[in-house]
């Protein structure tokens, strides 16, 4: 997707913190973090939104939760907890259509209203 920011941070024609990445996934920093770590898992490949995944789409599902576990382990909060969300469409907050999961840890909690 020509348009897509996430597109070009995977393609890296812009840049970003990037913290894990492989063949399937790349995992950096949110630029305006909602919670002391704030982390976004992105599949390389582009689809929308979770609304876009068929039943055959449930390994790249799963591998997004299996690598933001990874990264949790990597980065050191694995123990002391993280929220994971992924909002769809817009009305739930999502903004950049191409499918992200957040990760926020740090220390404090906030409800899922406040993120
Ligand atoms: P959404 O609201 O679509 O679920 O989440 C998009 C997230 O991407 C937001 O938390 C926003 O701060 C983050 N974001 C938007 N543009 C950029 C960018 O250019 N670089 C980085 N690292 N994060 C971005
Ligand atoms: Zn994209």
């Amino acid at each position: 997707m020509l348009d897509c920011i996430f597109c070009k941070i995977i393609k890296k024609e812009l840049p970003a913190e990037i913290v894990y990445e492989d063949e399937k996934t790349i995992v950096f920093r949110d630029i305006h973090p909602k919670a002391p770590i704030h982390l976004l898992v992105v599949s390389k490949e582009h689809l929308p939104t979770i609304n876009d995944l068929k039943t055959e789409n449930s390994e790249f599902a799963g591998n997004l939760i299996l690598v933001a576990k990874k990264v949790a382990e990597k980065e050191g909060f694995l123990s002391e907890g993280y929220k994971l969300v992924f909002n769809v469409g817009r009305g739930a907050g999502q903004l950049i259509d191409h499918i992200h999961l957040h990760i926020l840890s740090g220390g404090y909690h906030r409800p899922l209203s406040e993120i």
